[in-house]
């Protein structure tokens, strides 16, 4: 077959010997012929034309110039130590630097000796410069290879020391090509790439890595990232539909005592229209004879918390247990508190289950699961070990912080003789695109509602200069009867210093605020779990006014009297963190208000993040700009769900194209449900062997 050809292992590519095979598999995890082919370039040097130095301006990308180093030299000293050339041509002059590799630098650049330099120029000082630029003397430049748009591959310091830069890795990818030629094989129908008007794959994989021009550049690279989008699409909407297809699903026909009770007695307010329509959504579900797999989005203080609890109570009435789970002991334990709370006076008994929960309540805890005299458990992750067997599990509510992939949900299948339906709550909103592709094979409701009487959270910005105005704002809040958090960050690289930060400000604040008249708690990641209770305890009965903590406070804490959120350092924080932090407050009737402290010196990428939280208090919108600040791949844990290891989609700029895919696959589906028809088979081949590799799949088809 020829699509073997791409199987061979890249120890038999020409060029390749064991150490370099061995490199690539470290480094970049290349295998094969196939995977290096997929690592695709992540820019081009445009080679079509030589630029002088007269035209430079400030806006202009990677380009080529030629001309003579007329004078070099050493600069600075020690850290600032540089080599520094002037370059010039007919038209200007124009500074080269270098910050390291000086010897090798200084070495290679000679003075009267005529080069092509590529780099993105900058102007310095109102001087134009470039900074390590790649550098080739003139007389070998040559065109070695048929593209005008020169690749330039990602490579590594260890890649670089087996001559594995961006050109050695150009002269491998021109190697393979040369090999295969014709034998790239097509993974997508004809009548799509007709329809689409996409070139081949072996075209689109020629040319991303040897683009003729830029034209051809761009079909390529579109082909490329409507065919990742696709499969990823495929795989979520071909599983959703075999799952409606074998799994039954659990129907909760009747209303009854728990909920109405509930309903009619415990519940503190009237629900908004929002949660009334989600929970007939999941009512609907849950009688519809099919496992729900519900995605419940809504923005921090939404009030998920309650359409979860009324769920549980659904399944309970129906004869089934439920179970609701918490990214954090400690939001595990407020759940479990609150739900205590509201279910205070009702005939139902609650579990709670945890990493530091004892051995010997485990044991009852378990017992009571498996003989099902246990109806309602809340806990962490310590929920889907394996240990862990419901007699009739009815409902899972998953309460996380994108942290929940695919994977994990699947695990909560087994947990019972039958199929449990599955509501996946998220902590904050998250844009659309991603939304569809982590959670593509899930129906999504939304809460774009918040309970009446909420004032929007004033959001202001402050320097360390305006410090004491803060602390006196706080003392008049505290002094109305309020409650402030001040929160500080904890990143794990900067532990330690962090730590030692938090505990300077929580001292700065008890001498800020002294006792008895105040009371400070503190919490923070490194204290246990019933410690970190006490004092949240405390905090929520009012007994302390001010809590200095870290982002463990981040998730879901509802404390409605505390009104003020203090941010230190907040900008180190990315956005949906800082957004999540500010829903801590805004719970109650009062204004409430968020201070976001910072340094002098901001990032620009620092500054639009400040100004977005200044701004709105729009969780949707707030998810939309950090996902095009930062790009999905670092979003919190999306990297664990395994569906979003993109190589040229991006989910912030790419929405049309995953778009077209998923009506493509949704249309697709609903034409040949089970991939018979002749024209699907390379769609079928293509995905049984994708299929293979994820070894999870295959356990439900
Ligand atoms: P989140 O969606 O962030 O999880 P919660 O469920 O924690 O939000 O709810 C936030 C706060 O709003 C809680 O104190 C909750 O009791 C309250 N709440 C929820 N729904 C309503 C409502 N319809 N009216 C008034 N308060 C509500
Ligand atoms: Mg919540």
């Amino acid at each position: 077959m020829a699509s073997q050809i791409l199987l061979t292992p890249v120890d038999y590519l020409k060029g390749v010997g064991p150490s370099r095979a061995d490199v690539l598999k470290k480094e970049l995890s290349v295998f094969t012929w196939e995977d290096l082919l997929l690592h695709y370039p992540f820019r081009y040097i445009d080679k079509t034309r030589f630029y002088t130095i007269g035209e430079i301006n400030a806006d202009m990308q990677y380009i080529q110039l030629a001309g003579t180093v007329t004078h070099k030299e050493m600069a600075g000293s020690g850290r600032s130590k540089r080599l520094v050339a002037r370059f010039e041509d007919e038209t200007g002059r124009m500074e080269l630097i270098w910050f390291r590799g000086l010897k090798w630098i200084d070495g290679y650049v000679k003075t009267g000796q005529r080069y092509v330099v590529f780099e993105k120029p900058t102007f310095y000082n109102g001087k134009v410069s470039m900074v390590h630029p790649e550098m080739e003397l003139l007389s070998e430049n040559k065109k070695e290879f048929n593209t005008s748009l020169q690749p330039v591959y990602p490579s590594t310091e260890k890649l670089k020391k087996f001559a594995l830069d961006s050109k050695g890795i150009m002269r491998l990818q021109h190697a393979i090509l040369a090999e295969v030629s014709g034998e790239i094989p097509e993974t997508l129908p004809a009548y799509l790439l007709e329809k689409h008007r996409l070139p081949s794959k072996g075209e689109a994989i020629r040319h991303v890595h040897f683009p003729p021009n830029e034209q051809a550049l761009n079909r390529a690279i579109a082909r490329l990232k409507f065919e990742e989008l696709f499969f990823i699409q495929l795989k979520l909407l071909y599983y959703k539909q075999v799952r409606t297809r074998r799994f039954k699903g659990i129907v909760f026909d009747k209303v009854g005592d728990q909920f109405n009770t509930f309903y009619n007695e415990k519940l503190p307010f009237e629900l908004t229209g929002a949660q009334k329509r989600v929970l007939k959504e999941i009512r609907k579900d849950t009688l519809s004879g099919f496992q729900m797999n519900r995605l419940l989005q809504g923005d921090v203080g939404s009030g998920k918390t309650v359409i979860a609890l009324m769920s549980m109570l659904l399944a309970i009435d129906n004869g089934w247990q439920a179970c609701m789970m918490a990214p954090t002991e400690l939001l595990a334990m407020q759940h479990f508190n609150s739900v205590k709370k509201l279910l205070e006076g009702m005939d139902l008994q609650a579990g709670l289950l945890t990493g530091s929960t004892p051995m010997s309540e485990r044991k009852v805890i378990f017992e009571q699961l498996e003989n099902g005299t246990l109806p309602l458990l809340i806990g962490t992750h310590a929920l889907i070990e394996e240990s862990v067997q419901f007699r009739q599990l009815g409902l899972a509510v998953v309460d996380e912080q994108h942290r929940f992939g695919v994977e994990q949900r699947a695990k909560l299948w087994k947990k019972s003789r039958q199929v449990p339906h599955v509501l996946v709550m998220t902590a904050t909103p998250i844009p659309r695109t991603l939304a569809m592709t982590v959670y593509g094979d899930l129906d999504v409701s939304v809460i774009d509602e918040l309970p009446a009487g909420r004032k929007p959270i004033i959001t202001t910005h402050r320097y360390e200069s305006g410090r004491l105005r803060v602390l006196g704002f706080l003392k008049e809040e505290i002094a109305r009867g309020r409650q402030v958090y001040i929160v500080y960050p904890l990143i794990e690289e900067s532990e330690k210093l962090d730590l030692l930060n938090l505990m300077e400000g929580y001292d700065q604040i008890v001498r800020a605020f002294p006792r008895p008249q105040y009371q400070v708690s503190i919490v923070h990641g490194k204290m246990k779990p019933a410690e970190k209770d006490f004092e949240m305890q405390r905090f929520l009965k009012g007994e302390t006014q001010l809590m200095v903590a870290t982002t463990v406070i981040e998730v879901g804490v509802d404390v409605p009297n505390a009104s003020v959120m203090v941010i230190e350092n907040s900008e180190r924080f990315g956005l949906s963190q800082l957004h999540q932090l500010r829903g801590r407050v805004g719970r109650g009737a009062e204004q409430s208000y968020c201070i976001l402290m910072t340094g002098n010196k901001l990032s620009k990428e620092a500054k639009v993040r400040l100004e977005t939280m200044v701004r709105t208090n729009d969780g949707f919108e707030i998810a939309e700009t950090d996902l095009k600040l930062r790009g999905p791949g670092d979003l919190q844990g999306t990297r664990q769900s395994g569906m979003l290891d993109l190589r040229l989609a991006n989910l912030a700029k790419d929405q049309q194209i995953l778009r077209e895919a998923r009506e493509c696959v949704q249309e697709l589906l609903g034409e040949d449900p089970e991939l018979t028809l002749p024209e699907n088979q390379v769609l079928k081949n293509f995905f049984l062997q994708q299929h293979k590799k994820a070894a999870f799949w295959e356990k439900i088809s």
